[in-house]
């Protein structure tokens, strides 16, 4: 039974890892035109308050558009440009791109964009930033910065001293994910974040598994304490949200409110894709 056809199973998975790594190298060399050539997109979800009445803002969420593969989602390059170093050029487009879009906006809404560990690697982290808020114009408290929890296991780099400096920019701070991962409660004393992200998946559970609904209690509770704001992610029905605001969440997000979508697509009002 080990032999099939005329393979073993080491061949069989050492044939699937060189297919593997052989779209891997596909990806980041096509990864390197899609900054050139202009193919990377932000799509902007919305995020509402408690009333469901103003859009107090947009997460900054990024897809490829290639020109052979169509639209590519973050999951299949990310952790690529994060392996390659990739991650930098791509984080600085975003940071540039997110600040220099919400300058067009009516209103004073937020923009929040993902900021990958790898980019804290680099030290000029600071200057994308400041740069990206200067040449946009773009105020320093309407941009948001969203980080997991892996930015702070890295006391060596000094991680911490740089939220700080983003932070005196005037910059917001968001811990994305919280709940997953090593999330602890230790590192709500490492850094004074202005938001907590509660993660999409205690959501999904929270109407059927008590231990979800006590875990999303004990973060907006905790955060009640620390007068940090809590958003909850991937709110899906009218229920959740409902419940969510009884819990005390004070921010949503999900495509109960809408999906990442094109900013022109919003501003012509199209429907959410
Ligand atoms: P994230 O920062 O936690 O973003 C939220 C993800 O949940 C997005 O997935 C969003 O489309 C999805 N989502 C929102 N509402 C719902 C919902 O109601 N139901 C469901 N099922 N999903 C919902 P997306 O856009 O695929 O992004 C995935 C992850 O990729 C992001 O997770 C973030 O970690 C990363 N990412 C996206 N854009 C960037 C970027 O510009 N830079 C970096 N470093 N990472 C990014
Ligand atoms: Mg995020
Ligand atoms: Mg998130
Ligand atoms: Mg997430």
């Amino acid at each position: 039974e080990a032999k099939r056809n005329g393979r073993n199973r080491y061949e069989d998975f050492r044939i699937e890892m060189d297919a593997a790594a052989r779209k891997r190298r596909l990806v980041e060399l096509d990864l390197r035109d899609a900054i050139t050539c202009n193919q990377l997109r932000l799509y902007y979800q919305p995020i509402t308050d408690a009333k469901h009445d103003a859009v107090i803002g947009y997460e900054a969420l990024m897809r490829w558009h290639h020109p052979q593969n169509g639209l590519i989602m973050p999951i299949d390059f990310i952790p690529i440009a994060e392996e390659t170093g990739l991650i930098h050029s791509l984080g600085s487009f975003a940071l540039h791109e997110a600040c220099r879009e919400a300058t067009t906006w009516a209103g004073n809404q937020t923009v929040a964009v993902n900021l990958s560990p790898i980019q804290f690697k680099n030290s000029g982290l600071v200057s994308v930033v400041e740069s990206a808020l200067a040449s946009s114009g773009l105020s320093p408290e309407r941009l948001e910065v969203e980080i997991t929890e892996s930015v702070l296991l890295d006391n060596t780099l000094g991680n911490v001293g740089t939220l700080r400096k983003l932070k005196a920019l005037g910059v917001r701070i968001a811990l994305d994910d919280f709940g997953t991962g090593y999330s602890s409660l230790s590192y709500l004393r490492s850094f004074p974040f202005d938001k907590i992200k509660i993660d999409r998946s205690f959501i999904n559970d929270m109407q059927d598994s008590p231990e979800a609904l006590a875990i999303i209690r004990a973060i907006t509770g905790m955060s009640r304490s620390l007068a940090i704001q809590t958003t909850a992610e991937g709110v899906e029905t009218d229920e959740q949200f409902r419940r969510l605001k009884e819990e005390g969440c004070s921010l949503f997000q999900g495509y109960f409110f809408g999906r990442p979508q094109p900013s022109e697509s919003r501003l012509l009002g199209f429907a959410p894709v």
